[in-house]
């Protein structure tokens, strides 16, 4: 059976026997197992990050760049290569994996320009003879928890600034989905980053909690779900690390009596069902303003969404393949059936889904719900399936309110042809990041990527300028050069610049 082992420097190590498996979501076999390590493990891994880090921070960071770049080329030839590993263990369309490859590289694009965004700053003449400037430096070892869902885009998000910073960077992914973090470790090698710079260490909450715990590691990104985000946070926090913990999402899409509705319904598809749903970024719930849209609009999203072709991974055609993990599929069927319980009115039923030659696979249908309120659980708590629920608003302002009152807040797009909603929807809502038009406003890498309320705990985002601040810390240097008398200066009194 194919072992996927830690990628340390002085071998995988530990004493941890334990092993998880790795699913082949498209027929439900097991194909392969993953090494759970433990403190024992992390160990070998902070020992060898604490002996290379030094060099790497001294290292000029042109030439850190340099290595991004030549890192950036390696991937960009092994594209076809990592993206079957990620849809063979994730189960997303070949098309959405290259996809997730692409938008992680667009972090490590940014984190070229690494010599410009440290310049830090400088004052001359602060006061009589004094300059003052500050510089970033690194942390030293940082650590990256992930989520199934971008098992390439996530960690490059966090990897490639901590890096680029002249951190040591120590990645625990996934164990539903860890061979790509590795391949991607072996890359950044091959690109001539120093051993120990990049390290993957697999594992379960044993692990996250090793890496909370661990006095060596200063800073700790992590992304996943919210609960486990607050857990982490919280811990984190207690142990004296700089913490940013991302949480779970609930995405409204807002549909004004004005939208293009073919152009809606077409970007609806995608968002709400595209990769299974199984983004962060989805927008599982879709709010009509007036009852005449939501007419218009589920006339319209019916055919679409029967159209939808579900298939194998590699099956170029499928517009999104399989869920990650039979426990997932029968989570995801279950909040199907809470929905209708609790009164949604099924449109599209997507549970008991087979495919054919592929009946043992993790597949669940399309699924459309219609009536679904605010009070009901499963629009309260997030699905992460391919499941669409209509919430029907008045007006706008009972629109807007629904995502702004919602515990989760990552992202919203509101639909319409009329600049002044849209403006006023942009600046009103309760919610991190905002599309108009656009149905997933996932930021660029050179802005920055957070949610608000129980979808981001701490104060900064993922990447752009807010990553480089999570992943250094800012020293103020004043200094003053005497030219040899003392001005008969008094220095029993607090300095000012007067
Ligand atoms: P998850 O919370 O189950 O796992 C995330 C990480 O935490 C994994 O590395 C996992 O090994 C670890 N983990 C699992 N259980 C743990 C425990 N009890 N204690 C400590 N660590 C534990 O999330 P997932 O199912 O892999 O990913 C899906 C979730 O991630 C969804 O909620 C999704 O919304 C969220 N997500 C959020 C963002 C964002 O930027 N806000 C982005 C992607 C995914």
């Amino acid at each position: 059976m194919r072992l996927v082992d830690h990628f340390i420097v002085g071998g995988p190590g530990g004493a941890s026997a334990r092993k998880s498996a790795i699913f082949d979501p498209n027929n439900g076999s097991v194909q392969g197992e993953v090494a759970l390590g433990n403190s024992e493990t992390l160990e070998i891994a902070v020992q060898a990050a604490l002996k290379a880090q030094p060099a790497w921070a001294g290292t000029n960071p042109q030439r850190r760049a340099r290595v991004m770049f030549r890192f950036k080329e390696l991937v960009e030839a092994n594209m076809n290569s990592l993206a079957h590993l990620l849809s063979s263990e994730h189960g997303k369309v070949i098309a959405d994996s290259k996809g997730d490859i692409q938008r992680g590289l667009e972090v490590v694009e940014f984190a070229c320009g690494i010599p410009h965004v440290l310049k830090g700053e400088y004052t001359q003449g602060a006061g009589p003879g004094i300059d003052v400037y500050s510089m970033r430096q690194p942390i030293g070892i940082g650590a990256g928890i992930t989520p199934f869902n971008f098992p390439a885009m996530i960690p490059l998000w966090m990897g490639a600034v901590a890096i680029a910073c002249g951190n040591a960077f120590i990645l625990k992914p996934s164990e539903r989905d860890p061979s790509v973090p590795n391949r991607l470790a072996e890359l950044f090698l091959e690109a001539g980053l120093p051993e120990g710079i990049f390290q993957v260490v697999h594992g379960d909450k044993e692990m996250v909690d090793a890496i909370l715990d661990h006095p060596e590691i200063g800073a700790v990104s992590f992304v996943g779900s919210s609960d486990i985000a607050h857990y982490v946070y919280n811990r984190g926090v207690a142990a004296g690390k700089r913490v940013q913990a991302m949480g779970g999402a609930k995405n409204h899409g807002i549909v004004m009596p004005d939208a293009d509705l073919d152009q809606v319904v077409n970007d609806l598809c995608g968002a709400a069902f595209g990769s299974a749903g199984e983004r962060c970024m989805a927008v599982p719930v879709v709010v009509p303003v007036g009852e005449d849209t939501a007419e218009r609009l589920k006339a319209k999203l019916i055919p679409a969404i029967e159209a939808l072709k579900v298939g194998i991974s590699t099956d170029a055609e499928a517009h999104y393949g399989p869920v990650v993990t039979q426990a997932h599929k029968e989570k995801i069927e279950s909040w199907i059936t809470s929905c209708v319980e609790e009164g949604g009115e099924l449109i599209v039923d997507g549970r008991g889904f087979k495919l054919q030659g592929h009946e043992n696979g993790f597949f669940v249908g399309p699924t459309l719900i219609d009536h679904v309120t605010p009070e009901m659980d499963s629009y309260h708590n997030e699905i992460f399936g391919p499941v669409l629920q209509i919430v029907r608003a008045a007006d706008f302002e009972e629109a807007l309110a629904l995502p702004s009152k919602h515990q989760y807040g990552n992202g919203v797009a509101i639909f319409t042809r009329n600049g002044h909603a849209a403006r006023e929807f942009a600046a009103r809502v309760n919610v991190g990041m905002v599309g108009i038009n656009v149905p997933i406003p996932v930021p660029v890498a050179y802005h920055t990527f957070g949610g608000w309320k129980r979808s981001a705990f701490g104060d900064t985002n993922q990447h752009g300028m807010e990553g480089v601040k999570f992943w250094t810390k800012v020293k103020t240097v004043t200094q003053r050069w005497p030219n040899g008398s003392l001005d008969g200066e008094n220095t029993f009194v607090i300095p000012t610049m007067a």
